[in-house]
């Protein structure tokens, strides 16, 4: 029994060993690549930021480098809804100049 109990799990790892690991965007839905998603997450103290290295703790949301899709995750609240947090429109903003940086 305690075989048949552990297989689920380890089935699972082996599939996400194999495949490059995708990530939705929470803008356009669409499952891309981590590489081509960048990251936006909220800190343990609770500030929204942009995660360009993908190192920082918190949690996470990924977005297409593309502020069309950050619009649409703000109407959609894909984003707030990933991020469990009211997101004001100040933060929208300063997501969007930041995301023209990049
Ligand atoms: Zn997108």
């Amino acid at each position: 029994m305690s075989i048949l109990k552990k297989m689920p799990k380890s089935i699972t790892m082996i599939k996400a060993a194999k495949k490059t690991p995708m990530r939705k965007c929470v803008g356009c839905q669409e499952m891309k690549t981590k590489k081509e998603l960048i990251r936006i997450i909220r800190t343990p103290e609770g500030r929204i930021v942009l995660d360009d290295r993908g190192k920082q703790n918190g949690r996470g949301a990924y977005l297409c480098p593309d502020p069309s899709c950050l619009a649409r995750a703000k109407r959609s609240k894909g984003l707030e809804r990933s991020l469990k947090t009211a997101i004001p429109e100040d933060i929208y903003h300063r997501l969007e100049e930041e995301l023209k940086k990049i």
